[in-house]
């Protein structure tokens, strides 16, 4: 799949670039290529945005929302395009990217179109009515382990607050961004509101984050990237809505026994593997008290057979990605964590860059393992004494992005829900909501994507008095 244009300006346009290969982690082989814009292929992208953007501010949110949906039909209508091509660059299990890469955008397309339709985009306070605009040109900035929703959680409530948009996918996996572009494409979207530059982000994401005609970065990634995108927003004040990792706790209170003991261990192995563990919001810790390690233990490498490598689990997205990933679980090893499951030793196959999935107990909450994102498929089982404890523990990291509590009683699980420093938490294996603002405290982040709050994001106010 060799993409040869850039889409700007409503048009596909001739690269003027060299071209970048994309790679498929399953058989490491090239599947395709994509441009590397240049300066002034940004510019250009840029300048169509910024010229697009009055009369799309203008558009009635109604014929705005009209097009995201018309948007979700074409996704609809090629679901099997895009879950081949999120299968080919990114290698992830084709069931998976049907139930989650391919249908949450699509939830996520179609409930933003209904919250654009509803939202009070005019309120009055006292002598004041209030307007919500849109911010203006947004540069969204996206990673390669959820292609599409990543790309959607930033494109539809961008445009459907009115601003216009150049997007960054990663270059890892740019051909979802690609295909995604040719259905806004085709969907009939205003030329220059939504434009697409690939390459990489330290040239192209740097040049939109430095750009005076860009008004906000929406950027989810790394910690160590955000940094950078916002000191270099710093000085054009931009916006910017940082989605960042994570290292999130799973807690399960000490009166969960039983089935529902069985179900908490299962559901949280399930969760911190997710995606090949290559999921910001994974439950990477799970938090248990020490008098059911035992049985902890036994429930978790259980849960974690049903994992096999090459069959419903995915390898890791890159050589690189797959060498830091055995690097934390060798330290891991070396101090002398219990492996519960898997391990560095643990047979993989050959072809793709897999890990096996792996479980260690009894690890040290200040360890390099507890506190720093691994991204792979590697959960830390950590014992605790009393609740206090586990508290301490679940907060006990620079990141807040997400979290479960596990308890018998829904007001015991609600009294710790409450006391998580973390952006979601979910109850008894509540099921996830793609209207609940999703993002970090911490430095997990300082935006919220999805729902209402995802679509303020990229709102102004204007107050006008009389
Ligand atoms: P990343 O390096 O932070 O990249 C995210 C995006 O930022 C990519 O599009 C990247 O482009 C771009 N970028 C790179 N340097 C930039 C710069 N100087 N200015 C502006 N944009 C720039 O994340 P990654 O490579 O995808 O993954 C690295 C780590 O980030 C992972 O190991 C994981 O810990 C974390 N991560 C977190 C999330 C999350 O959702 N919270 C998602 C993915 C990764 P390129 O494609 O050229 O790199
Ligand atoms: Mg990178």
């Amino acid at each position: 799949m060799n993409k040869e244009d850039l889409y700007i300006d409503g048009k596909w346009t001739p690269r003027q670039g060299p071209q970048t290969d994309v790679f498929s982690p399953v058989t490491r082989a090239r599947v395709g290529s994509v441009p590397e814009a240049t300066a002034g292929e940004v510019e250009a992208a840029v300048q169509a945005a910024a010229a697009a953007f009055p009369s799309w501010a203008a558009t009635p949110a109604e014929e705005r929302a009209a097009l995201l949906n018309r948007l979700a039909d074409l996704l609809e209508e090629r679901r099997e395009l895009f879950i081949d091509v999120i299968m080919m660059e990114l290698g992830a299990p084709r069931q998976l990217v049907e139930r989650v890469h391919v249908a949450l955008p699509l939830a996520v397309l179609r409930s933003t179109a209904r919250l654009a339709r509803n939202f009070e985009f005019e309120e009055t306070a006292g002598n004041s009515t209030i307007y919500r605009e849109p911010i203006g040109v947004v540069a969204a900035i996206t990673p390669w382990n959820y292609p599409l929703h990543q790309v959607t959680a930033k494109i539809a409530p961008a445009l459907a607050a009115g601003c216009t948009t150049v997007l960054k996918p990663a270059e890892l996996t740019p051909l979802t961004a690609y295909t995604f572009a040719e259905a806004v494409h085709d969907a009939g979207f205003p030329a220059g509101v939504f434009n697409l530059v690939s390459g990489p982000g330290s040239v192209i994401g740097e040049a939109l984050s430095l750009h005076p005609q860009v008004d906000m970065v929406s950027f989810t990634g790394s910690g160590t990237v955000g940094r950078i995108v916002a000191r270099d927003a710093a000085g054009t004040i931009k916006r910017v809505a940082l989605e960042l990792g994570g290292k999130s706790a799973s807690l399960i209170a000490d009166d969960v026994d039983g089935d529902f003991l069985a179900a908490a261990v299962t559901a949280s192995v399930a969760n911190a593997f997710l995606n090949s563990g290559q999921t910001c919001s994974a439950w990477t810790r799970l938090l248990v008290p020490a008098s059911k390690y035992g049985e902890v233990k036994a429930l978790a490498a259980a849960a974690a057979r049903k994992f096999v490598p090459g069959q419903n689990l995915g390898p890791m997205i890159s050589e690189r990605q797959r060498e830091r990933v055995r690097e934390f679980m060798a330290q891991a090893e070396a101090e002398g964590f219990e492996t519960i499951t898997g391990g560095t030793g643990a047979d993989i196959p050959e072809t793709g860059w897999y890990v096996q999935p792996t479980i260690y107990g009894k690890v040290l909450p200040g360890s390099t393992l507890a506190q720093e994102e691994v991204f792979g498929p590697v959960l830390s089982v950590i014992t605790y004494q009393d609740e206090d404890e586990a508290v301490e523990i679940a907060n006990g990291t620079v990141f807040g992005l997400s979290g479960a509590v596990w308890a018998a009683d829904d007001s015991h699980a609600t009294a710790l829900a409450k006391r998580l420093r973390t952006g979601q938490v979910d109850i008894n294996g509540g099921r996830y909501n793609p209207l609940a603002p999703f993002g970090g405290f911490k430095q997990s982040g300082n935006g919220r994507e999805l729902g209402k709050a995802g679509l303020e994001e990229f709102l102004e106010f204007k107050a006008v008095q009389r």
